[in-house]
């Protein structure tokens, strides 16, 4: 009764939404240790009464729509496997064409890079994987997502020195090459925070004022105290937010302003220079 092939089918049937099989194949491979490719291999395997409680109650879960990732209590992240909790924002891929941005820029050596309202860490450990030499710094305001942080930074042997901090606020005075942030920029008002996944994950995370724009307005005012001369700053903005990015660092008086899309042709994120003293 309990074979893997019974119980895929069975969740599949009560999932629904975009992926019930691969949903209730992961939440299997969660439960009893066995890999996604055994189910297929060897589908009249059973497991134990208790793994199977167990998975009941992950599929009761997801059928209320609470995200695979909180469930799994994973998310990759530029290929990273990073532990997620409902204390943070679950790590989006169209945040790693942030991560792409960042590299690509012409940094020093062992450029000294800060990533605000870091969650998970996921900036901040995408960019130490591929750059050992920076010296990578990450704030948080929420404890439980410092210690989320400093956890995936132990387990993935990435160093990231991480601060509790609301934004600039507890940091030590420094200046930074780049500042990097995909900060809350949802408008409290906004219909999509009652659908998906987002219901489940903290507004801390997601919603920034009226019009979506309260810490993006405070990181383009604050940032240019906090970089060197001809430093960055790149914040992830919401898909038609592009314009309103823009002016605020032009109003702010920071140069080489750009807005980029992320990988579904949306306008993402917006990066800009302070400018170099003379
Ligand atoms: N991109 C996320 C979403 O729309 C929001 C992320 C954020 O507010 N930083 O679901």
């Amino acid at each position: 009764m309990l074979t893997c092939e019974a119980l895929i089918q069975d969740a599949e049937a009560r999932i629904g939404g975009d992926s019930p099989k691969l949903d209730a194949e992961l939440l299997l491979s969660h439960v009893s240790g066995l890999s996604r490719t055994s189910f297929r291999a060897w589908p009249e395997r059973e497991i134990t009464a208790e793994q199977a409680e167990q998975f009941f109650v992950l599929v009761a879960e997801r059928v209320e729509g609470k995200p695979i990732a909180y469930l799994l209590g994973q998310q990759e992240f530029w290929s990273l496997p990073l532990r997620v909790s409902t204390s943070t924002l679950i790590p989006r891929p169209d945040t790693e064409c942030l991560v792409e941005a960042a590299l690509s820029l012409e940094l020093p050596e062992s450029a000294k890079v800060l990533d605000l309202g870091s969650g998970t860490g996921a900036i901040a450990l995408a960019l130490a994987s591929e750059k050992p030499e920076w010296q990578i710094t990450a704030t948080d305001r929420i404890a439980e997502a410092v210690e989320l942080a400093r956890e995936n930074s132990q387990n993935l042997n990435l160093p990231v020195s991480v601060i509790q901090s609301h934004w600039f606020e507890e940091l030590p005075a420094g200046a930074f090459d780049l500042l990097i942030s995909n900060p809350p920029y949802i408008p409290a008002s906004d219909r999509h925070l009652s659908e998906g996944d987002v219901r489940f994950e903290p507004a801390s995370a997601l919603v920034a004022g009226n019009d979506g724009l309260d810490d993006i307005r405070l990181l383009v005012t604050q940032g240019l105290g906090w970089l060197n001369a001809g430093g960055w700053m790149m914040l992830e903005h919401g898909y038609d937010q592009g314009d309103a990015v823009r002016d605020l660092f032009t109003q702010a008086g920071w140069r080489n302003i750009e807005t980029r899309k992320d990988y579904g042709g949306n306008d993402r994120m917006t990066l800009a220079r302070k400018p170099a003293s003379d």
